[in-house]
């Protein structure tokens, strides 16, 4: 078993618009773990994005930008006539909108074919999703999608999962519990935020939280909170790890850069509390930046010295 692999969905972002000229950028809050899995891994350790790409020119850039970074893509198949999903962020004052285009992406049948996903996924020492993959794949195809990540679980991968719960994509919040809950029986580590666990399950604070969790038979468990300390839950230990201090600008992908620190650390043997110690600090220096991804030597040269 080896190398990392982050499922789901990586869009095409329009930003910093100034009258008609907008930026175009690539993001998406799994392709964000995988970025930071890849800024603190040693260069012969594999990390993968796998999802399911367009045969456009959009596409091929998304794909060139990820392998130019040392993300690899070759798993994830390219589906003719398909295109990735894109969104634009507005601003009105210092307030910011997002305009979603991703209905019809070509990332929500990256489960059409189980086979060749699972083919995709073998052998992977970890495998990462979040709760925005199970709202985009197609919902004729998500139970085989977790069909296929609890055959790698009893192959030896370890499950990680984020629920990241957000209310626009699950039009049916019943069915977004049932599916979160049923992703969290097949993970080995849970990295909720708490804010999103309330709004779906209203736990009552992070040791609720951590206890349905728990009950469920996760086995280790970090609980974040924003500037709180993070809840950390392994083999029936807890400790509160506080966050490093940071002059926020912007705290786009903060919880998805902090997934990637820890769970970095934790394939390079670091135990938990001392893992979410080093989570806390990578995302601390996200927030300091504007969007989610850190240019990859700047994350590389921050985060290995
Ligand atoms: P999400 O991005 O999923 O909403 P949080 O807001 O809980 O997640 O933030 C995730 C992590 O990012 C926190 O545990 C903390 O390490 C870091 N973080 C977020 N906001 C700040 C901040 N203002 N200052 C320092 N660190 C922050």
């Amino acid at each position: 078993m080896h190398g990392f692999a982050s499922v789901g969905e990586c869009m095409i972002e329009l930003s910093g618009q100034n009258d008609t000229q907008w930026h175009m950028g690539f993001a998406g809050d799994t392709l964000n773990t995988a970025w930071y899995v890849r800024a603190l891994m040693q260069p012969d350790f594999a990390v993968d994005y796998v999802t399911a790409f367009g045969d456009d020119a959009f596409s091929n850039q998304q794909m060139a930008f990820l392998n130019e970074n040392g993300i690899a893509t070759d798993k994830s198949p390219i589906i003719k006539g398909a295109r990735p999903g894109l969104y634009a962020i507005t601003l009105t004052g210092a307030e910011r909108s997002f305009t979603y285009w991703r209905n019809d992406s070509a990332a929500r049948r990256l489960a059409e074919n189980p086979a060749h996903l699972l083919k995709s996924l073998k052998n992977r020492k970890m495998i990462y999703f979040s709760g925005i993959t199970l709202a985009i794949i197609l919902p004729e195809h998500r139970q085989s999608f977790l069909e296929v990540i609890n055959q790698c679980r009893a192959e030896g991968a370890q499950i990680a999962f984020d629920p990241n719960f957000r209310s626009a994509l699950w039009p049916d919040h019943n069915l977004a519990r049932e599916l979160i809950t049923q992703a969290m029986r097949s993970s080995d580590i849970a990295l909720p935020t708490l804010p999103d666990e309330q709004a779906l399950f209203g736990d009552a604070d992070g040791q609720a939280c951590a206890a349905r969790l728990t009950a469920l038979g996760v086995k280790e468990i970090v609980v974040k909170d924003g500037t709180d300390p993070a809840i950390v839950q392994f083999e029936g230990k807890q400790v509160l790890v506080p966050s490093v201090k940071a002059n926020a600008i912007d705290t786009t992908g903060a919880g998805d850069s902090f997934n990637g620190g820890y769970l970095a650390a934790r394939l390079n043997g670091i135990a938990p509390a001392e893992a979410a110690s080093q989570a806390h600090k990578v995302a601390a220096h996200v927030v300091e930046c504007r969007g989610a991804l850190m240019p990859m030597q700047t994350a590389h040269d921050l985060f290995m010295r």
